[in-house]
């Protein structure tokens, strides 16, 4: 077996433990393969194991690998990177998600981008857990407005909240950020009945995010290595 293979039961491994541990269905945790620097080939090997959702960074690199794999109907690819403005159009034509969205301009010009015969863009809100002025995302207190825009567009499906948090050496601190998102996660889903996808969790902290309610993990370095 070669060492993604490993790799991907290891992960699932992981996950699995972590719900067991926290009181949670392994299967409410999906795991996006994160392969951005990574080769065809290394794709292809995930998905001989049966994995079949992949998060992309960068426009380019992830719009080659969509037409490289486009022969394979069932692959979802998700656009994890920073958005701007003028990349929205290829956003919109080419992937099934969007996590990164951060302002309602962008919003809009992805919901009238989106090709009409394609299903609604499934899209999560970033938020900047941490407040970090280097950071993208919105503010949690900036939430209820931009989701409330963004549930108007018909092209548009919001599906939740994504987050990536400072790594934190302090575990009590990293956890009470954490849960913050989960609250946060929670208060949407009361108001949307669409909303079931926290996005969160990432090699190094995998496992705090599915004890606070992560519904979707993003593992680049423990599936495809080190980049
Ligand atoms: C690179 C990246 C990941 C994967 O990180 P690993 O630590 O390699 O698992 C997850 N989410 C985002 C947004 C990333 O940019």
């Amino acid at each position: 077996m070669n060492n993604i293979q490993q790799n991907l039961i290891n992960i699932k491994n992981r996950i699995i433990q972590a719900a067991n541990k926290y009181h949670r269905e392994p299967e409410d945790i999906t795991l996006l393969a994160v392969s951005k620097n990574k080769s065809y080939n290394a794709i292809q090997e995930a998905i001989n194991f049966g994995q079949y959702q992949f998060g992309e960074n960068y426009l380019k690199e992830g719009l080659e690998k969509i037409a490289h794999f486009s022969n394979k109907q069932d692959l979802i690819w998700h656009f994890i990177g920073t958005l701007q403005s003028n990349k929205t159009k290829l956003i919109a034509e080419n992937f099934t998600w969007c996590h990164t969205i951060n302002k309602l301009k962008v919003a809009q010009r992805l919901n009238n981008q989106r090709p009409i015969n394609k299903a609604p863009l499934n899209v999560l809100i970033q938020i900047n857990i941490n407040y970090e002025i280097s950071k993208s995302g919105i503010t949690p207190a900036e939430l209820d407005k931009l989701a409330a825009e963004i549930v108007l567009l018909p092209n548009l499906k919001l599906r939740g909240l994504m987050t990536i948090p400072t790594l934190n050496n302090d575990i009590n601190q990293q956890i009470s950020i954490f849960r913050s998102m989960e609250n946060l996660f929670h208060q949407l889903k009361k108001k949307y009945q669409d909303i079931d996808i926290l996005s969160m969790g990432m090699t190094a902290d995998l496992d705090i995010a599915i004890a606070c309610g992560s519904t979707l993990v993003r593992i680049g370095t423990a599936i495809f290595g080190s980049r």
